[in-house]
């Protein structure tokens, strides 16, 4: 059986919210309906968005990280949302493992997001009923779209690549080869709903600077004093940019 999934790596997000903003964008104007926004400008805004970046120090000062994780519905392979539904209106497809919500069957109760232990579902505060991910199931299949869009929306903007969109099923696919290259991992397995997204984690860099990266006239940390110095009128690179 297909299960398409998200693998995002965490070593190359940059928090910059772009898979946020082009969610909400993209859900606001497809299939899914208006995500709401509550007062936005206001003082306490609120509203719907089916994906959100959480950012967070770990470790220990002064070896501390800064960390950006993305997160949305993970389409579990067994998916504790699904059978606590009293209406039958959350479900899993068969043919390609995505779990949505049917809006016409939803009678926003909320037992399903108090079953999904990752808190990614939220309860439309306008049309009341559940709303979550859906791996942009009304693009990824458009025929009317380039093959090489029919991504889903945040994978197409995020300026990182830090997002893959495939079958993770599929042994030759490139979201499964990643989780297998890049040591890619479920979010809280001991809880037995089998994630569909997998996450690929931070990985240390070691840095090395030789001693002649530090002799060029334009670096700032540049060792030598004597650097050439240009007619005061002309301008240098040090004046047109903001280095
Ligand atoms: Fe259901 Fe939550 Fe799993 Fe999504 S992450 S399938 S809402 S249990
Ligand atoms: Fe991270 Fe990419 Fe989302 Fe930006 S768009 S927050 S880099 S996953």
């Amino acid at each position: 059986m297909t299960q398409l999934a998200l693998v995002i790596d965490l070593n190359v997000c940059v928090g910059c919210h772009a898979c946020v903003t082009s969610c909400k964008e993209w859900n606001t104007s497809g299939i899914s309906g208006t995500l709401a926004d509550i007062m936005p400008y206001g003082k306490d805004p609120s509203g719907t968005f089916f994906n959100r970046v959480q950012t967070f120090e770990v470790g220990e000062y002064p070896n501390t990280q800064t960390v950006h994780f993305p997160k949305s519905c993970l389409h579990c392979e067994d998916p504790p949302c699904v059978p606590v539904c009293p209406t039958g209106a959350s479900y899993k497809r068969e043919a390609d493992g995505i779990v949505l919500v049917d809006y016409d069957k939803c009678i926003g109760c909320k037992y399903c997001s108090w079953a999904c232990p990752y808190g990614v579902r939220e309860v439309d505060p306008v049309r009341k009923v559940m709303t979550k991910c859906t791996l942009c199931v009304d693009r990824i299949y458009d025929d009317a779209l380039p093959e090489s869009e029919r991504k889903p929306a945040c994978v197409m903007a995020c300026p990182t690549n830090a997002r893959l969109f495939g079958d993770v099923h599929d042994p030759d696919s490139e979201v499964s080869e990643a989780i297998r290259d890049g040591g890619g991992y479920q979010l809280q397995p001991e809880w037995g709903t089998k994630p569909a997204n997998h996450y690929l984690p931070r990985r240390k860099t070691d840095i090395t600077i030789h001693e002649d990266e530090l002799i060029r006239s334009d670096n700032p940390l540049s060792k030598e004093l004597d650097r050439p110095v240009g007619p005061v009128e002309e301008q240098t690179l040090d004046d047109v940019t903001s280095w």
